[in-house]
């Protein structure tokens, strides 16, 4: 599989764009701003974008999709829980003193437990609710990956504090769902360097809870 991970926009979040080597087909996952550097990124490697994925409803995450979409035709998914974030984009964008992006229309959710595809690439919905109610992970299990929004960083996890947010579901998202997955899973942060759930399993001060 190719994976590139790159940050992009201010707020510097991950974008990842996941392509089959045999097809060349692409998903791209948070496509947050710098839009010309996710469509470099695509041309170097032939790919063709079959899904915009989105962790979650902030703007440094969806800021550039519709961007993208109008490059690509790609379709938007986000799970249904952000689509209350959708309507605070402008607010959002006035908080981290950025241009409010065009409004953002999706294409299709992304439910719990869902399977998106492109050519051979199998990633796995896991709905984790907490950073804000719609917030999800993306797995893939043939490379025991996982793409996690803000729900899980290196040795921190998302903030509680924004509207949507919550303390006790993103906790209960980590241990029941998140810390579900093998230990030596790689994870892919939303923002900052990445880990393994082994790592965070023994030494994230968020979940050492016996
Ligand atoms: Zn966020």
């Amino acid at each position: 599989m190719i994976h590139e991970v790159f940050p992009v926009g201010p707020l510097q979040c991950n974008c990842s764009v996941l392509g089959d080597e045999r097809t060349r087909e692409a998903i791209v996952v948070d496509p947050g701003d710098d839009i010309e550097h996710v469509l470099a990124i695509l041309q170097k490697h032939q790919l063709t974008v079959k899904q915009i994925a989105i962790t979650h409803g902030h703007i440094d995450h969806i800021g550039g999709a519709m961007k993208l979409k109008a490059a690509t035709g790609a379709p938007i998914l986000m799970n249904e829980g952000d689509l209350e974030q959708l309507a605070l984009l402008e607010i959002q964008a006035a908080w981290i003193g950025v241009e409010a992006p065009a409004p953002v229309k999706l294409d299709g959710l992304l439910q719990d437990a869902a399977t998106i595809t492109a050519g051979g690439l199998r990633a796995t919905v896991i709905h984790t609710p907490g950073h804000t109610e719609g917030s999800s992970c993306l797995y893939l299990p043939a490379e025991k990956k996982l793409i996690a929004g803000d729900t899980l960083f290196a040795g921190s996890i998302g903030r509680t504090d924004l509207p949507g947010g919550s303390f006790d579901k993103i906790i209960d998202s980590l241990y029941s769902r998140v810390l579900a997955l093998p230990d030596e899973t790689i994870v892919i942060p939303g923002h900052g360097p990445a880990t393994t759930i082994g790592e965070e399993r023994q030494s994230n001060p968020f979940l050492m809870r016996k």
